[in-house]
C-alpha cells in the first residue's frame, strides 16, 4: 500500500528547508522579539527578514504587512476593522456566497450587530459576474470582500477587474487570498487590492501563522489589544519561529512557483483524464477551463454515491481526499459552494476533492485512479440509487 496525500488544499506538508530555519528560533534565539538583548535581537531580524520574504511574494513593501495568528484571523480582522473604521460612511459590505467560512461566519456575526451585508451569486463555474458586483454597490457600501481562489472548485476570481470597480466608488476591496498564495502570481500593486490575507500551512509553511496585507495609507483599528507588536497594530509576543517559517516557505513559493503550477497542472490533468477513461457517471465541478482553476485542484461528482464513503474507504488504502459535503450523523448538510452553483444535493453529496502538489507523482496519481476505480465500482454495487433515472 502507498500512502498519496492529495488533499494540499486543507494543508501543506511543512518543507525541510522550512523546518530548518525554524529551529534556531525554538533553540538558541529564544529571546523576546521585543527586548533589547543578543538573543531578542536575533529573534526580531529573523522576523525583520521574513516580513520581507512575504512582502515580496505578492510586490508589497515589507511595512504593508502584518502578521497573524492564521488566515482566519486576518479574515476577521479586516472585515470587523473596516467595518467600524469606516462607520461614519456606512454599513454596508459586499461579499460572495462561496467564500470560506472565515469570511461568512464573520459577515454573519457582523449582521447580528447592524451591518448589512450582500451575498453575490455566483455563475455554475462559481465566478463573480462583475456587473453584478457593480450593481450591488450602494453609497452606504464601505468594503467588498471576493476571494482570490475559491477552497472547494478552484475558481480563480477576475480579482483585477472587480478591485478597480470597487475603486471607481470609493469602495475598499479585500480578498482572500489563501488558495492564491503560492499557486498563481500575486502582485498587490497591478491588482489594485486594498488588503489580503494569507496563511503559511497552505504553502508548505507553519500551522498557526498568517498575515494581513493592508495598503500603505489606509488607517484601521487593531484587532488584538495589548503590546506595541506589529506596530501597534496586532499585540501579542510574536510567534518567531512561525513567522520565520512563513517567510522561508514564501521565499521557497516565490523561487519556484513557475515549477510548482506547470507540475501540479500537470499531474491534475492526468488524474481528470485517467478519472474519466475509467470510471462512468462523474462530472467535474468548477471552471472546465482548467487555466481559469487552482493549478493542483479537481473537485468531482461521483453518482449514486457518497462522497464521504470514497474518503473512507481510500483512506483504508492510504489515500489522503476531502469531500465537497459534509455529512454528519443526523442530517446530509451540502455544500454551501456546490449549491451555489446549483449542483442538485443528491449528486453534491457525491462531490470528492483532490488536490496535487508538490510531493505528487504519476506513480500516487497512477495508485490513486486503481484504487477508485475499485472503491467506486463497490460502492455502486451496494447503492440502492445505482443507474436509478431521476435519482437525484
Ligand atoms: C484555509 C483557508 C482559510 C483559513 O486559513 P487558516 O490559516 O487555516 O486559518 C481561509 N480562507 C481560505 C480560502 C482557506 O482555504
Amino acid at each position: 500500500m502507498r500512502n498519496v496525500y492529495l488533499d494540499y488544499s486543507a494543508t501543506t506538508p511543512v518543507k525541510e528547508e522550512v523546518v530548518k530555519e525554524m529551529i534556531p528560533f525554538l533553540s538558541e534565539y529564544f529571546g523576546n522579539p521585543s527586548s533589547l538583548y543578543g538573543p531578542g535581537l536575533e529573534a526580531k531580524a529573523g522576523i525583520d527578514n521574513a516580513r520581507n520574504q512575504v512582502a515580496e511574494l505578492i510586490n508589497a513593501e515589507p511595512a504593508e504587512i502584518y502578521f497573524t495568528s492564521c488566515g482566519t484571523e486576518a479574515d476577521n480582522w479586516v472585515l470587523e476593522a473596516v467595518c467600524d473604521a469606516k462607520s461614519a460612511k456606512g454599513n454596508h459590505i459586499i461579499t460572495t456566497k462561496i467564500e470560506h467560512h472565515a469570511i461568512l461566519h464573520t459577515c454573519e456575526y457582523l449582521e447580528k450587530h447592524g451591518v448589512e451585508v450582500t451575498y453575490l451569486d455566483v455563475d455554475s463555474e462559481g465566478f463573480v459576474d462583475p456587473a453584478a458586483f457593480e450593481a450591488a454597490i450602494k453609497d452606504n457600501t464601505i468594503l467588498a470582500s471576493v476571494m482570490m481562489v475559491n477552497n472547494e472548485i478552484g475558481t480563480v476570481q477576475p480579482i483585477k477587474e472587480l478591485a478597480a470597480i470597487a475603486k471607481k466608488h470609493g469602495v475598499l476591496f479585500h480578498t482572500d487570498a489563501v488558495q492564491g498564495l503560492g499557486n498563481l502570481p500575486i502582485d498587490v500593486k497591478d491588482l489594485g487590492v486594498d488588503f489580503i490575507s494569507m496563511s503559511a500551512h497552505k504553502i508548505y509553511g507553519p500551522k498557526g501563522i498568517g498575515a494581513l496585507y493592508k495598503r500603505k495609507g489606509i488607517q484601521i483599528p487593531s484587532y488584538v489589544h495589548g503590546g506595541a507588536q506589529e506596530r501597534k497594530k496586532r499585540a501579542g509576543t510574536e510567534n518567531s519561529s512561525g513567522i520565520v517559517g512563513f517567510g522561508k516557505a514564501a521565499e521557497l513559493a516565490r523561487l519556484g512557483l513557475d515549477e510548482h503550477i506547470a507540475h501540479s497542472r500537470e499531474l491534475r490533468a492526468y488524474l481528470w483524464e485517467k478519472i474519466q477513461e475509467q470510471v462512468t457517471d462523474v462530472y467535474l465541478n468548477g471552471p472546465v477551463d482548467f487555466d481559469k482553476r487552482h493549478p493542483g485542484n479537481l473537485n468531482v461528482c461521483f453518482d449514486y454515491i457518497e462522497g464521504e464513503s470514497i474518503l473512507l474507504l481510500l483512506d483504508c488504502n492510504g489515500i489522503c481526499v476531502s469531500t465537497g459535503s459534509a455529512c454528519s450523523s443526523k442530517s446530509l448538510a451540502s455544500s454551501h459552494v456546490l449549491d451555489a452553483i446549483g449542483v442538485s444535493i443528491a449528486r453534491s453529496n457525491g462531490a470528492v476533492r483532490f488536490t496535487v502538489g508538490d510531493f505528487t507523482t504519476k506513480k500516487d496519481i497512477d495508485y490513486v485512479v486503481e484504487t477508485l476505480v475499485k472503491v467506486v465500482k463497490r460502492l455502486r454495487e451496494l447503492s440502492p440509487v445505482n443507474g436509478m433515472e431521476g435519482w437525484d
